[in-house]
């Protein structure tokens, strides 16, 4: 299911017939899976989705209210039932009256386990309270790229407003946690009619007590604004036109096997890594871009981002106009050298206290204008998903 569909718009697959079949928990996975199979929705690993469901209880025998939401870690996408959490609506209400306050928030993260139901072992989520506390049965939260776009703009609250109107509504940021639940069954209390929120800087929530419903709203808010940049970039060039010409495929192909080699040498000293090499359109088209050096090293927006991709790339010195792979792989050693010590400046620039000690200063992503992305990690799976984390800043 891991698969970018083509064409602009995010296609609907609810498929009525296989949908009526399943119980409402099945219902959830193959919703939620339906979202996770276009990365433009959400990222790896990104997002929740939930789905309040009438469950008998095994002490009692009495239909309870449960919360199945996407517990700690895994991937909307590719996750099984085994994924989900489950809790009891009643426990989770009753938080509430234990809460001391946004100061204390964390102290909240202890007592879900209290809430499970079913001796479910998947560990809820801090996003958990995100899903309990909106008041309907189906949520759905994801990190959609159009939505990233306008959530970490300077002005996002009037592009919000500009776009969805009333019909989709706008929070600033908060972390993820306790008093962001309660922000969010405030803001839905509030305004009764709105299908969803944006949040600030993160991303979307959408809900509805219909499942079909609220997939086809989330899916319909993203369309909306990729729909509303198609617009306003109608005129424009992506990322200030084209520069460098694109090199043809089999001439990629062999530019990178010339690189990838060297540099995994170059960057390989404290642990063995794999590399991942990738030119799509959208790759191709961004690093051979007029504004790509600058852009690059604006760094990515979301923090869901940059801890898989690093805050920058390194742009690989090549021009495809008139290749010199010698002369690249002669001044390689220097760029990597300069990132390391770029991301070691950064890394004391912005330390703290209590920061977690310094993590490998190598690039993680390599910008190669006409060729492609390279992407390291420790293995070939994280080196692909930092890969396609990238292509999502982009
Ligand atoms: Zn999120």
């Amino acid at each position: 299911m891991l698969k970018t569909v083509s064409g602009s718009r995010i296609e609907n697959l609810w498929d009525v017939s296989h949908a009526d079949a399943l119980s409402e928990s099945d219902k959830l996975l193959y919703r939620s899976n339906l979202l996770g199979s276009d990365k433009r929705v959400t990222n790896y690993g990104g997002g929740n989705t939930s789905a309040k469901v009438m469950e008998t209880d095994p002490l009692t025998g009495a239909q309870v209210e449960v919360l199945w939401v996407k517990g700690s870690g895994g991937d909307i996408g590719t996750m099984d039932k085994a994924g989900f959490s489950t809790l009891y609506m009643d426990k989770l209400t009753a938080l509430k009256a234990l809460y001391r306050g946004v100061a204390f928030e964390d102290e909240m993260v202890a007592y879900l386990p209290h809430c499970t139901f079913d001796l479910n072992p998947r560990a809820a989520s801090i996003d958990t309270p995100l899903h309990a506390y909106v008041p309907k049965k189906h949520v759905d939260h994801v990190h959609p790229d159009a939505i990233i776009a306008i959530a970490a703009a300077s002005n996002s609250q009037d592009l919000t407003r500009q776009i969805f109107g009333d019909s989709i509504g706008w929070l600033p940021w908060k972390k993820p946690g306790y008093e962001l639940g309660l922000w969010l069954e405030d803001y839905c209390l509030k305004n009764p009619d709105a299908k969803g929120v944006v949040l600030e800087s993160h991303g979307l929530f959408c809900w509805d007590d219909d499942a079909e419903t609220c997939y086809a709203t989330t899916l319909g808010t993203i369309n909306q604004a990729i729909a509303w940049f198609e617009e306003q970039t109608a005129a424009i060039p992506a990322f200030g036109g084209k520069r460098h010409p694109t090199l043809p495929a089999a001439e990629r192909r062999r530019i990178a096997a010339a690189l990838m080699p060297a540099i995994r040498g170059m960057i390989s000293a404290d642990s063995h890594k794999v590399g991942h090499f990738d030119d799509q359109d959208t790759v191709l088209e961004f690093v051979g871009a007029a504004d790509m050096p600058r852009l690059a090293a604006l760094g990515t927006s979301c923090p869901d981002h940059f801890l898989r991709t690093k805050i920058r790339p390194l742009v690989v010195d090549f021009d495809p106009a008139a290749p010199d792979i010698d002369a690249t792989l002669a001044g390689l050693a220097a760029m990597v050298d300069a990132y390391r010590a770029d991301y070691t400046a950064y890394y004391q620039r912005c330390r703290h206290d209590d920061s977690p000690a310094i993590r490998d200063p190598n690039a993680v992503v390599y910008l190669v204008p006409g060729v492609g992305m390279i992407t390291f990690a420790k293995d070939k799976a994280t080196a692909r998903i930092s890969g396609e984390f990238y292509v999502n800043a982009i």
